[in-house]
């Protein structure tokens, strides 16, 4: 299996991307696909302690696709929960769509 780190790295990237062009206002279709996908998600990320951990995490903190802005609050969370978990710093998840859509402003 490729590295954890990288893959890790290489994911959150995709997933923020998701969620930053998740439109603001979905269509049923758009928040279903987005929940198949992450159920699916979590059950094939190929580092399975990573797998339990976030299916644990979706079972507890629900999961938020209603707007973008819902749901890049949601998995900023979520990535701040493994950030916890690995010991490295939290991330101002007001800052989430700066950093992934918007771009940094200075
Ligand atoms: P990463 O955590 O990969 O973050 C990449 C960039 O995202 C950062 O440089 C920063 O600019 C930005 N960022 C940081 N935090 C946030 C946030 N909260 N919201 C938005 N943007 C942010 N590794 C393990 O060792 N054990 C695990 O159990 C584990 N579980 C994982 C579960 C999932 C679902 C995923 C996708 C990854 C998991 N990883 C796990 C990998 C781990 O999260 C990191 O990707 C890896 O350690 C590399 O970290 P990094 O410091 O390069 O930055």
């Amino acid at each position: 299996p490729a590295d954890v780190e990288t893959l890790g790295r290489s994911t959150w990237t995709l997933l923020h991307s998701i969620a930053a062009t998740y439109p603001k206002d979905p269509s049923p279709t758009q928040q279903s696909d987005l929940r198949t996908f992450l159920g699916a998600f979590s059950r094939l990320y190929p580092c399975w302690v990573c797998a339990d951990d976030f299916q644990t995490y979706m079972a507890k903190e629900q999961l938020a696709v209603g707007s973008r802005d819902e749901f890049g609050k949601w998995l900023c969370e979520a990535h701040n929960a493994v950030n916890t978990k690995l010991g490295k710093d939290t991330f101002d998840c007001n800052k989430w769509e700066e950093r992934w859509r918007t771009g940094w402003k200075d």
